[in-house]
């Protein structure tokens, strides 16, 4: 199978705001959410996937912005937790993030569960929590034309970040809760080791891929969040994966997210948007 030629055509591009430093206070260069647009625009990307803290109340105009800039709300990052230590009592601020999502324009809410539920050990539990959860927001979704991917973690991620490890786990409880915006984000850091991507994902069918997160894994490295690599730099495979996920059907966004506290994130964002176009078209 033939994979869609990047070399000269960024539209399936996106920038994950998280890659500038975006998602933490107190990292990146500090560019407002225009000067991200507007330089993203004029390098051809095609799409922009922010996180809740830079929306605030400005979800509308920001979407608008985007769109008239030629691009694309790619997606929104992301739910609060819903299953473990770290989660709300109630789903209310979840449903909040569909709303957002939705005055966004955002193709698609990311969801990144949370990890073991208080008073129960393993995962088991936790998973059918989330299934249940995740249907009742879906409906909510549903009513704002809003799609919800759930991401699996690599394992290190287990306890109080997730309670989804796989690819094959996501789309399980994507079946369990059966509601037709409901699907998967697929993202190179958390599956770059998992070799039976293929299988898993031409088993889901295309309609379960929402999403596909590039960067790389670095061999040395040294901070599991906040460590990524750039594309080209790590050990990950990315055309293999890109194969994987493009052959199962998924014609949708490659979306750049890149933590990197100590490396990316110290950069001129200009000279981190011209790397991330030029491994786009050679790396991955
Ligand atoms: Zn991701």
């Amino acid at each position: 199978m033939a994979l869609r030629d990047f070399t000269g055509d960024l539209s399936a591009l996106a920038l994950n705001t998280a890659t500038l430093g975006h998602n933490l206070a107190g990292y990146g260069a500090g560019w407002s959410v225009e000067q991200v647009i507007d330089a993203c625009a004029e390098r051809g990307f095609g799409g922009l996937v922010f996180w809740r803290r830079e929306i605030g109340m400005r979800a509308q105009a920001i979407g608008k912005r985007v769109r008239a800039s030629g691009m694309r709300v790619v997606g929104l990052c992301r739910t609060p937790y819903i299953t473990g230590p770290g989660a709300p009592v109630t789903l209310d601020e979840a449903r909040e993030s569909v709303d957002m999502a939705a005055a966004l324009g955002a193709d698609v809410l990311t969801i990144v569960t949370g990890g073991t539920e208080i008073g129960t050990k393993g995962v088991e539990e936790s998973q059918k929590l989330l299934a249940e959860r995740v249907a009742i927001l879906a409906e909510h979704a549903a009513k704002c034309g809003v799609h919800l991917a759930l991401e699996p973690l690599n394992p290190m991620f287990g306890g109080n970040r997730t309670c989804l490890f796989t690819v094959a786990e996501a789309i399980r409880i994507c079946d369990e809760v059966g509601a037709y915006n409901v699907g998967v984000a697929v993202d190179v850091y958390h599956v770059w080791w998992d070799t039976t991507l293929s299988e898993t994902l031409t088993a889901g069918g295309p309609h379960r891929i929402l999403g596909y997160h590039l960067c790389d894994w670095l061999a040395d490295t040294t901070d599991m969040l906040l460590d990524r690599g750039m594309m080209g730099d790590g050990v990950a495979d990315l055309k293999k994966i890109r194969r994987a996920v493009e052959g199962a059907g998924y014609e949708g966004a490659c979306e750049v997210e890149v933590f990197s506290a100590g490396n990316w994130w110290q950069r001129d964002p200009a000279e981190v948007l011209d790397t991330i176009v030029e491994r786009f078209r050679t790396q991955c």
